[in-house]
């Protein structure tokens, strides 16, 4: 491509750009997508070559011109100087927690980040003499307070994981930068789409493929990216580490990149439409979607968000827990499962009180979250409406 056509490219809009990102057909004989490369072994034609190292690809995990075609889209994606593949979700924040600490490290980790990234930390990080600890997501600019000289990570998810409190991450990240520490985000649910992380401050942007890239429940997959500072460093570690993402799964997650701005858009209509009909219905105590006014973190998500995905919780009002089952068990068209982001709608009943240890979680009734796939916004509605009558009468 033309260096005039790459700045025009630079231009282009989120909705075209994942339609164009990572593609070079004419390097294909024409062919529309990249075509799938497996290999493990990578010839060099001659002795010079072998010691130059200098071909664009020498050996299978560190890359294959599959692989490499959605690094590249994602990169464009996420406005990132380099961005690695990793086996799934959880894979790409142990990769980017493991770039960014060392031992005698301090690390803060959002208390409301997903359990996971906290069984990572508690269990692997600290056996490897990082010092972890968990803040208040609604810190903002006060975690300067938390900031050690051996602080060298600070991890930020927004909105929290389950229970969706906005954080002000251009104020953590400044605070951050300015001790030198590199801060990381999970940004699974907007994806760079809805929250440029590199633009908003943040140094590794860590997302779960598995969810709306994706799209589909069929895959597993994760992406870290990093601005010019870490770029070097990000792509260091994930060579010593060696697991990269294989072919056929980084084709299928390209297959979702070109459809993922459709879908989010669609998914967040949908998911904010429900969301005002369930704010309406007496059964219900709160919503947790940052797109509604009633939300604490409204005015953040406005100010850095440029949208909201299909995932939101909700605080009903105190019933049994058996009530809650019946209402949920009894759901046709919501699937109750963990891994979100798929076409198909998901309702999930959690308790983020037994893992929290900077902030307390005891909201006034059982707790549910929401993921709004693609079903007609009626339809779903209409399952809703009759699960919520069960709760009552159960
Ligand atoms: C699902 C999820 C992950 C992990 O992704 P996997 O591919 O399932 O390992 C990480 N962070 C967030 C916020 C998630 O929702």
């Amino acid at each position: 491509m033309s260096e005039d056509k790459k700045a025009a490219k630079r231009k282009l809009r989120p909705a075209t750009l994942v339609t164009q990102a990572g593609r070079a057909p004419f390097d294909h004989f024409g062919f529309v997508n990249p075509p799938i490369y497996r290999g493990s072994t990578v010839l060099f034609p001659t002795v010079a070559a072998l010691e130059g190292l200098r071909q664009p690809y020498t050996y299978g995990t560190k890359g294959t011109p599959t692989t490499r075609a959605l690094e590249q889209a994602w990169s464009e994606i996420a406005g990132a100087a380099d961005s690695v593949l990793t086996p799934s979700g959880l894979a790409a924040i142990g990769l980017a927690l493991l770039t960014a600490t060392r031992a005698g490290a301090h690390a803060l980790i959002a208390d409301s980040a997903y359990q996971p990234t906290r069984m990572f930390c508690d269990g692997i990080l600290t056996r490897f003499g990082v010092n972890v600890e968990y803040y208040d997501p609604l810190i903002g600019a006060g975690i300067a307070a938390l900031m050690r000289p051996e602080t060298t990570a600070v991890l930020v998810e927004s909105p929290g994981s389950q229970s969706m409190e906005v954080q002000d991450i251009p104020a953590i990240a400044a605070a951050a930068q300015a001790h030198g520490a590199c801060v990381i985000a999970d940004n699974t649910w907007a994806t760079p789409l809805l929250f440029p992380p590199h633009e908003r401050g943040c140094d590794l942007a860590v997302e779960a493929g598995t969810k709306y890239l994706a799209g589909h429940a069929d895959l597993l997959i994760g992406l870290v990216s990093a601005n010019a500072k870490w770029a070097k460093r990000l792509r260091a570690t994930f060579n010593a580490f060696g697991m990269g993402a294989g072919p056929d799964d980084a084709s299928l997650a390209l297959r979702g990149l070109r459809t993922m701005a459709l879908r989010l858009r669609e998914q967040e209509r949908a998911a904010l439409d429900i969301a005002q009909w369930l704010e309406d219905r007496p059964e219900v105590s709160r919503v947790l979607h940052p797109a509604l006014p009633t939300h604490p973190g409204h005015e953040l998500w406005k100010r850095d968000f440029s949208g909201a995905s299909g995932v939101f919780s909700v605080i009903l009002k105190e019933a049994p827990k058996t009530a809650v089952a019946a209402f949920v068990d009894g759901l046709e068209l919501f699937g109750i499962g963990f891994s979100w982001g798929g076409y198909e709608s998901l309702v999930l009943p959690f308790d983020c009180a037994s893992y929290r240890t900077a902030t307390r979680w005891a909201p006034e009734g059982p707790a549910l979250r929401f993921s709004i796939g693609l079903e007609d916004v009626a339809d779903l509605k209409a399952d809703l409406a009759a699960g919520l009558d069960r709760l009552k009468v159960s």
